[in-house]
C-alpha cells in the first residue's frame, strides 16, 4: 500500500465503541500518564507505549500484550477519539506487538518497518502463537510521515540495532520520540542476534539520533531500571551507546589477549556501568558479551 492509499484507508476507518473496564479504576495508579502536547505514555505489562490524540485521531506506538491492549483501547477515549486510529509497531517483539490484534479489531490501523512482520511471522511460529497475531499493513524501509492535528508524526528506521526492523517513531511538535526497545534504561539490553541485531549499528544509531535531538527532547524508552523510569533525555542515549561501546571493547580486547569465548562471558557486571540491573539470565551481561562475541568473530 503506498502513502495516498493508506491515508485514504484512514478516512474509511471507523471508531469503535469503548467500554472503560472496570479493574482499571481499582488500580491505585492509572496507567495512562500524560507527558506534554497531546503526547503519553501506558505501562501495564510489556514495552511501554507511547500514544497521541487529537480531534479526530490517535496515534499509538506498540500494543503490550492482549490483556493490557483492551485496557489502552477502552481507556485512551477519556484522552480522545478516532475515527481515525494509527498503530505502530517499533519492532516484532512480542512484548511490542502482542496486542496488536485488539488494536485491529478496535479500528487501528498497523505500521512498521519492511523486516517486522516477517521477523514477526517467524517469532509467531516458533512459538506456536501465529493465531494471535496482527501484522503490519503498511510498511515502509526508511521513514513514515504524516500529519495528525497539529502533530507531525514520524518513523524512521536508521539500519539494524536491537533488531533489524528498528525504527524510533517521532512526535515532532512535542519534541518527544519513543525509542522502542533501542534504549533499555541502565537495564542489560536484549541484542536479537537471531532478529539481525548488530551492536555497532546500535552504537552508531544511538549516536545519531541523540544528534537530532536538543536538550528538551523527550525520550520514551521500552523498558527501564524502575530506579530510573522509562522516560529520559538524550543523555540517558548516550549513556546507552557507551555501554555498548565499553561492550565491544571489552570483548575486543579479550579475543586480542587470547582469552575464551568462556573467560569472556564470565564477566557479570562492568565497574564504570554500576546502575546497570539485570531483571534475569536473559537480560545480563553475560548474554551481552556472548552477542558481542559472536559479532566479532564472525566470518
Ligand atoms: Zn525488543
Amino acid at each position: 500500500m503506498n502513502r495516498l492509499d493508506f491515508l485514504k484507508n484512514l478516512g474509511m476507518l471507523s471508531a469503535g465503541a469503548t467500554i472503560f473496564p472496570k479493574y482499571l479504576s481499582t488500580l491505585a495508579k492509572s496507567p495512562f500518564t500524560e507527558l506534554r502536547n497531546g503526547v503519553g505514555m501506558f505501562s501495564l505489562q510489556g514495552g511501554t507505549i507511547g500514544w497521541y490524540t487529537t480531534d479526530g485521531a490517535i496515534v499509538v506506538v506498540d500494543s503490550q500484550f492482549p490483556d493490557p491492549a483492551r485496557a489502552f483501547v477502552d481507556g485512551i477515549s477519556a484522552f480522545g477519539n478516532g475515527p481515525h486510529k494509527v498503530l505502530f509497531n517499533s519492532h516484532h517483539h512480542g512484548d511490542h506487538t502482542g496486542g496488536n490484534l485488539v488494536f485491529e479489531q478496535d479500528g487501528y490501523s498497523i505500521i512498521a518497518h519492511a523486516n517486522v512482520p516477517d521477523l514477526q511471522r517467524t517469532a509467531a511460529q516458533n512459538s506456536d502463537n501465529e493465531e494471535n497475531q496482527a501484522y503490519a499493513s503498511t510498511t515502509f524501509a526508511d521513514q513514515f510521515s504524516f500529519d495528525a492535528g497539529d502533530e507531525t508524526i514520524t518513523a524512521k528506521h536508521y539500519g539494524p540495532a536491537h533488531t533489524k526492523g528498528d525504527s524510533v517513531i517521532w512526535f515532532e511538535n512535542a519534541n518527544i520520540a519513543h525509542m522502542g526497545d533501542l534504549v533499555f534504561n541502565r537495564i542489560y539490553p536484549f541484542i536479537d542476534r537471531n532478529g539481525g541485531a548488530i551492536i555497532s549499528g546500535w552504537i552508531n544509531l544511538l549516536e545519531t539520533v541523540a544528534g537530532e535531538a536538543d536538550s528538551e527532547t523527550l525520550f520514551i524508552f521500552g523498558h527501564g531500571n524502575p530506579e530510573f523510569g522509562v522516560t529520559g533525555s538524550r543523555e540517558s542515549l548516550l549513556h546507552k551507546r557507551d555501554f555498548l561501546s565499553h561492550l565491544l571493547e571489552y570483548t575486543r580486547e579479550g579475543i586480542a589477549a587470547g582469552k575464551s569465548r568462556e573467560e569472556i562471558t564470565a564477566r557479570t557486571s562492568f565497574d564504570e556501568f554500576p546502575d546497570h540491573l539485570s531483571p534475569s539470565d536473559f537480560l545480563s551481561l553475560p548474554r551481552n558479551l556472548d552477542v558481542a562475541w559472536l559479532e566479532l568473530t564472525e566470518s
